[in-house]
């Protein structure tokens, strides 16, 4: 029997990423750090990623995001730990400087991330419960690097008042089993078509940087480059660089890389490699993590 019962995830899986967070405020008067758009700083350093996103009143978080093989950044989780680390990375510097702000937090360990896809049916393939919706992360998380959750529900709501609208009689008192069927059919299939192509995207997108975190190489054996080499590729290739507005915002899905993909994969083949942002590698980042710890 499948009644009340959903089935497990189809798309994703835990993504072997984990990050530490530690939110700060600027001094009254003091002026912002470095940023690369209007909400954040980035840098992609050897080993792992370190992100800064604003929120207001002078709020913002510092991020520094690793692998989760990387056992020895575990200590990064301890404040005296964070603070050796932000110290010693250019960007997270500026922005922690005890001159420019001060934590208004500990530090708050981010994991397991998982990218996840689940749609509305049960094991047997037919709807869970016809007029239960699963909505949001219910039916889509991602690896928060491109801050999508809010979109991915968005969009979902959207689209599923849309559907409400177009099948179902406000003026009714109860809507019929058959249209509730219909309208959580359809709902699962615009999810199917527009959100589990985000959580493959993901899935795909991360276990690459994993392993170029642990040292590999891009991999062009594989059909496909992830979605952000093809975007770091635009820095030589500038006719790869509409693409990148759309994706970035959600106004097409994922695939209308593919066509760009191989601009990007003749980028790689001259052996061109996205540069890393100066700063301790993950040893050394662990010789830190250490030292503060002892
Ligand atoms: C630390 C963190 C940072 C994030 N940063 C970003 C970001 O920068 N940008 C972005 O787009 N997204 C971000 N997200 C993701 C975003 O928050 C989610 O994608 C979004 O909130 C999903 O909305 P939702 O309604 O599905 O779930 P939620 O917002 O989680 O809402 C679910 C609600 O249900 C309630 N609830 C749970 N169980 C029960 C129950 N049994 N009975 C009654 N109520 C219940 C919960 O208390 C909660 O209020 C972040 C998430 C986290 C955890």
């Amino acid at each position: 029997m499948n009644r009340h019962r959903r089935a497990p995830q189809s798309a994703g899986g835990v993504c072997g990423i984990a990050y530490v967070d530690r939110v700060y405020q600027l001094h009254d008067a003091a002026e912002p750090g470095p940023l690369v758009n209007p909400l954040a700083w980035q840098a992609n350093l050897d080993g792992y990623q370190c992100l800064v996103f604003l929120h207001g009143h002078g709020i913002f978080s510092a991020l520094v995001i690793r692998s989760t093989d990387d056992r020895d950044l575990v200590g990064l989780r301890h404040n005296g730990a964070f603070d050796a680390a932000v110290r010693a990375i250019p960007g997270l510097a500026e922005w922690t400087d005890p001159e420019r702000s001060r934590p208004l937090t500990d530090v708050l360990p981010g994991g397991t991330l998982v990218n996840a896809y689940r749609g509305q049916r049960g094991p047997d393939g037919e709807l869970a419960l016809p007029g239960l919706v699963f909505v949001g992360d219910a039916v889509c998380t991602t690896t928060p690097n491109f801050g999508r959750g809010l979109a991915t529900t968005m969009l979902q709501v959207d689209e599923l008042l849309r559907l409400l609208d177009a099948t179902m009689d406000v003026t009714e008192r109860s809507a019929t089993t058959s249209r509730l069927t219909d309208m959580g059919e359809a709902f699962h299939a615009w999810t199917e078509a527009n959100m589990r192509p985000w959580v493959q995207d993901h899935a795909i997108m991360d276990d690459a940087l994993r392993r170029r975190w642990g040292g590999e190489d891009i991999d062009l054996s594989q059909p496909g480059l992830p979605s952000d080499l093809v975007m770091e590729a635009s820095r030589v290739d500038e006719r790869i660089r509409p693409a990148i507005g759309p994706y970035v915002a959600m106004t097409a899905l994922p695939a209308m890389l593919d066509a760009v993909e191989p601009l990007a994969r003749v980028v790689y083949q001259s052996m061109w490699r996205p540069v890393l942002a100066a700063g301790p590698n993950r040893r050394e980042l662990a010789g830190i993590v250490d030292a503060a710890a002892a």
